[in-house]
């Protein structure tokens, strides 16, 4: 039986791992190195909580059957998990996914593929927990109006509404983090490395870190993100095949009025998108700027240190870039308040370029627990899919 359990990483898998298991009655040791919960790739991104539609560049639709359950379960659980709708964190309208003359999938190919993810969707019985309403989910193919209105047709071929969402991630961070702290069963180590796991004779697990042994405990959940692959090897895990770590960071950017700037993601490869959260607050992003640092090291270094002028310059040119495409982020940029620049890894257990049709960078089925005995380790993939993943970690360790 499992009553005293560590969960390594206080990203949103930790931390949703470590509420759902403490609610279960289980006492719960949370390690990160940083100094605050949920302060690195789950605070900093742009929270869409995927159907599927983006991986057109996995026809095969593996990628969005995996993150489809994830994504329609996520509202039910975090809402659980932080006592309050998700509503106010909720982005208003669905996205336009508009695709780049580039795309590694065409704009026909593109219009089968969300055909498909759609009847995935409309098949599933949990399509009514998603952020929105999805009684009826369908497509909208945009008019050449519409799309007059939206992009420069120079490098835009197409474009279509599709019923996905995003939730601001700095939102949902803060609640999460408050849900840990008042959680009387988890307490948290921050500022602690971990650097292994150990067996010991009995079954059970200590977890090393740089400052001491801790344990043991009668389970351990590794939840570290960049830093796992380093901690499976050292239970004797098996890597994957191949891995990718990308540092990517983005534009946080707060408008001194409402704007009606749609939520669109330009698809599908390394090109970019805005989130539209509440009229003032706004995520944007171009991924050939935003992308910092590449690794296919076991434990990426450290990113790279931005200095003020490095950030103003960061977002200077991705808001330029974005603007090229969407000539409406001009009316962001017009109106910015105040604005950040803020990231996080991302691994992938793909290589290649986004640009490449071939690439396994653009699939995410294999992500989910691999475990030796109650040593388990979970590749998030996403962060919608996370809370998901939690759930069935702490159903299955209080089975
Ligand atoms: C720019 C960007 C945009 C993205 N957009 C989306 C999106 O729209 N939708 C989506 O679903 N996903 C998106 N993602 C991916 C998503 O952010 C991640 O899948 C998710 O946040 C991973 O959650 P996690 O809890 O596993 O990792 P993290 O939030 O990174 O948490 C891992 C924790 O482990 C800690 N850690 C690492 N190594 C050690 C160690 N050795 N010792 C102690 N602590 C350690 C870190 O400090 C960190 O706090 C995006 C990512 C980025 C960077």
């Amino acid at each position: 039986m499992v009553t005293h359990a560590a969960v390594l990483g206080a990203g949103i898998m930790g931390t949703s791992t470590a509420l759902l298991l403490a609610r279960r009655g289980i006492r719960v040791v949370v390690f990160d190195v940083a100094g605050h919960l949920i302060d690195r790739a789950s605070r900093w991104n742009e929270g869409k909580i995927h159907l599927g539609y983006l991986y057109a560049g996995d026809a095969s639709l593996d990628t969005a059957r995996r993150v489809l359950p994830g994504g329609l379960a996520f509202r039910p659980i975090v809402e659980s998990l932080i006592a309050a709708p998700l509503g106010a964190a909720v982005t208003d309208h669905d996205d336009t996914f508009l695709v780049h003359r580039d795309s590694v999938a065409s704009l026909d190919g593109t219009a089968g593929y969300f055909d498909a993810v759609t009847r995935l969707v409309s098949d599933h019985p949990d399509r009514t927990h998603y952020l929105a309403p999805l009684t009826a989910p369908a497509v909208h193919r945009l008019t050449d109006d519409e799309l007059e209105r939206l992009a420069n047709p120079d490098v835009i071929v197409g474009g279509f509404r599709v019923p996905e969402r995003s939730v601001s991630t700095t939102w949902v961070a803060d609640r999460l983090a408050e849900a840990v702290r008042a959680e009387p069963r988890i307490e948290c180590r921050l500022l602690t490395c971990v650097t292994g796991v150990t067996r010991h004779a009995s079954g059970r697990l200590r977890v090393e870190t740089t400052d001491a042994s801790d344990g043991p405990y009668d389970a351990v959940v590794n939840a570290l993100w960049e830093g796992r692959l380093a901690i499976d090897a050292s239970m004797g895990l098996p890597s994957p095949a191949a891995w990718s770590h990308r540092y990517r960071v983005s534009v946080f950017a707060r408008t001194r009025r409402p704007l009606d700037v749609p939520s669109t993601v330009i698809s599908t490869g390394p090109f970019g998108d805005v989130k539209n959260y509440n009229g003032r607050d706004f995520y944007l992003s171009w991924y050939p700027t935003g992308l910092l640092t590449e690794s296919a090291a076991m434990v990426p270094a450290m990113p790279p240190i931005l200095d003020a002028e490095a950030r103003e310059r960061i977002a200077a040119t991705v808001i330029a870039q974005l603007a090229a495409r969407l000539p409406r982020v001009y009316e962001i940029g017009d109106q910015l308040e105040s604005c950040r620049v803020e990231g996080g890894w991302v691994y992938a257990a793909g290589t290649g370029s986004l640009a490449d049709p071939a690439s396994t960078i653009h699939r995410r089925d294999r992500i989910g627990t691999s475990r030796d005995g109650r040593y388990l380790s979970v590749d998030t993939g996403k962060y919608s899919i996370a809370p998901w993943l939690a759930q069935r970690i702490a159903e299955d360790l209080t089975a």
